[in-house]
C-alpha cells in the first residue's frame, strides 16, 4: 500500500499527515487513479459474478472530510447495479429505541454486492461519546460489540474495509467557507459543522480510540490523508484494489468451474437433440 496508512497499533491521528504520504504529483495521481479504477471495476465484476463474498466499505471522517466526494469518485468505477450506498444520520426515535447496531445490520452487503457506508456504527463511539449522548459505561462497551459484529460479518464472507479520511482543521475551515460562497454548495451549510470544531480535540481522542480498539485483520482501518481530493481518491482506490486482489484467483477458478459445468450441460443437451 503506497498511499494510505494502515493502522498498526496505537493511533495518534494528530501526528499523521493530512496532506500526502509521499511525493506523487496531481497529474500522476489522477492517471494512476484511472488505472487502478479500471482494475477495481474488473474486480467488482468478478466478485459479483462469483457471488461468494460481499464488500463493505466504511467511510468516516470529520465534517467536510470528503465522504460524499469519495463516493462520487468511486461511482466512476463501481457498477451501481451491484452497489448500495447508505448514509447514517442522527438516529430516529425508532432507531434509538433499539440497540445501536439494529439500524446498521440490514445494510451489510449481500454476497456479490458492495455496500458503502457514509458514516456508520462508528458514530456511536464518536459523536455519541463526544457529546455524551449516552453514559460512558454504555459507549465503552461498544468497541467490543462493534468488533463482534464485524467478526460476524467477516465470518459470513464479508470483506470489510474501513477508511478514515483525515483532514486538517485549516482545510476544513476553507471547505466550510466555500459552502457559504457557492450557491451549489450552500445546501450543505450547517451551523452545527462550525460548532463541532470546538470539539475537535475530543473528536481526535474518540477517533484514536475507535481506530486503535477496532482494528483487526478481518476489518482493518486505513487512514487517508484527505486535504488533497486527488490524493484521497488515489489512496482510496488503491486500498480497494489491494483488498480485493487476493480473492481474484479464487473467483476466477469458481467462474471457470461454473463455465465448464454450463458447457457440459449444453453439450449434453445438443447430443440429446441429435439422438431424438
Ligand atoms: P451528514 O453526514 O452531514 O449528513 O450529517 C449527519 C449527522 O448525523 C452528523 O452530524 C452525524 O454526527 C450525525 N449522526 C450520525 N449517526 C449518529 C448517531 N448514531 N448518533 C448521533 N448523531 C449521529
Ligand atoms: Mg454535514
Amino acid at each position: 500500500m503506497s498511499y494510505a496508512i494502515k493502522v498498526d497499533g496505537k493511533v495518534k491521528l494528530q501526528d499523521i499527515s493530512t496532506t500526502k504520504h509521499n511525493g506523487i504529483e496531481e497529474d500522476d495521481a489522477r492517471e494512476q487513479t484511472g488505472r487502478l479504477g479500471k482494475e477495481l471495476e474488473e474486480l467488482q465484476e468478478l466478485m459479483f459474478a462469483a457471488g461468494t463474498h460481499g464488500l463493505l466499505i466504511v467511510l468516516q471522517g470529520r465534517d467536510t472530510a470528503g465522504k460524499d466526494g469519495t463516493i462520487r469518485g468511486l461511482s466512476r468505477y463501481i457498477n451501481i447495479q451491484g452497489c448500495h450506498v447508505k448514509g447514517f444520520k442522527v438516529p430516529t426515535s425508532e432507531e434509538l429505541a433499539h440497540d445501536f447496531l439494529w439500524r446498521v445490520h440490514p445494510h451489510a452487503p449481500a454476497k456479490g454486492l458492495v455496500s458503502i457506508f457514509n458514516r456508520s456504527h462508528y458514530e456511536d463511539v464518536l459523536v455519541v461519546r463526544v457529546h455524551e449522548l449516552v453514559p460512558e459505561k454504555v459507549w465503552k462497551k461498544r468497541y467490543d460489540q462493534i468488533n463482534e459484529f464485524e467478526q460476524l460479518l467477516a465470518q459470513n464472507n464479508t470483506i470489510i474495509v474501513k477508511i478514515c479520511l483525515n483532514i486538517s482543521l485549516e482545510e476544513q475551515e476553507k471547505r466550510l467557507m466555500a459552502r457559504e460562497e457557492k450557491v451549489a454548495k450552500a445546501w450543505k451549510l450547517s451551523v452545527g459543522d462550525w460548532k463541532e470544531r470546538e470539539f475537535a480535540d475530543a473528536y481526535t481522542e474518540a477517533y484514536n480510540d475507535a481506530l486503535t480498539k477496532c482494528d483487526g485483520d478481518h476489518a482493518p482501518w486505513y487512514i487517508v490523508p484527505a486535504d488533497h481530493k486527488w490524493y484521497r481518491d488515489l489512496a482510496v482506490t488503491e486500498i480497494l484494489v489491494e483488498t480485493l486482489k487476493p480473492y481474484k484467483d479464487d473467483w476466477l477458478r469458481d467462474l471457470e468451474a461454473r463455465g465448464e459445468e454450463a458447457k457440459a450441460e449444453l453439450a449434453a443437451y445438443r447430443q440429446s437433440l441429435e439422438t431424438k
